[in-house]
């Protein structure tokens, strides 16, 4: 396939290749994360993260079938408009944030406010169609060793946008298995359950407790001591 000039037909693996696409767009600016990858805590920067990520290549196909994406697609392409007053409008505002290079939809992020215009460059992020972002964020969370979503949303921020981002990423860790499966194993208060068999007759399961009183009763006793036939 050739995509504006660059050849990617020996290229197996599709991934590569929106990553080179999206290279020159790429902002320098990295946050590091720190995660645990067997016994080692290793330093991942977002760059590292972004090469071991398999991202598929993206089309316009995939951005025109989108329900975000398509009008911002189809108006930076070919300059068409819905023809809806609303949505035109919005279109239009949209697109000055927007470019597309090698069929990929890249989306500027500019820094907010005046403070942080000093501390953060802006980024170029892909965007991703939405039957993407699912995988993508698996790997992200899988890559930064199953992390709370805090991690992972400005890590993968760096590089790909979508509108549920944040929330997709938030909910993250509540649909992972393994998250949901580790979360009960570390529960050390949680015993496992064995319910109690059901007698057939009475004095089969006889079960007793007993309680210290708060004060004396006039025969002197000082504690309760309770039988309890199962069957009754
Ligand atoms: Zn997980």
């Amino acid at each position: 396939m050739t995509t504006d000039g660059i050849d990617t037909e020996h290229d197996d693996n599709e991934t590569t290749t929106t990553k080179e696409n999206v290279r020159s767009a790429e902002s320098h600016d990295e946050t590091e994360v720190t995660t645990t990858l067997g016994d080692e805590d290793i330093e991942l920067t977002d760059d590292d993260i972004y090469q071991r990520i398999s991202v598929p290549q993206f089309t316009a196909a995939d951005y025109l079938a989108d329900p975000f994406f398509k009008t911002i697609y189809s108006y930076l392409q070919n300059d068409v408009l819905t023809g809806d007053e609303q949505t035109d409008r919005k279109t239009l505002l949209l697109a000055e944030n927007y470019y597309i290079q090698n069929e990929l939809l890249i989306k500027l992020h500019l820094p907010r406010g005046r403070k942080d215009l000093h501390a953060q460059a802006e980024t170029h992020q892909i965007c991703v169609p939405s039957k993407y972002t699912k995988s993508i964020l698996k790997e992200y969370h899988e890559i930064l060793g199953h992390f709370s979503a805090n991690g992972l949303f400005p890590s993968s921020q760096t590089r790909f946008y979508w509108r549920t981002m944040a929330i997709d990423a938030s909910m993250i860790s509540k649909r992972c298995d393994i998250c949901q499966r580790s979360k009960i194993l570390s529960n050390p208060n949680r015993a496992p359950l064995h319910p109690l068999p059901v007698p057939t007759r009475p004095y089969e399961f006889i079960s007793f407790d007993h309680k210290v009183l708060t004060r004396k009763t006039t025969e002197g006793n000082t504690h309760l001591l309770i039988f309890v036939d199962h069957f009754s």
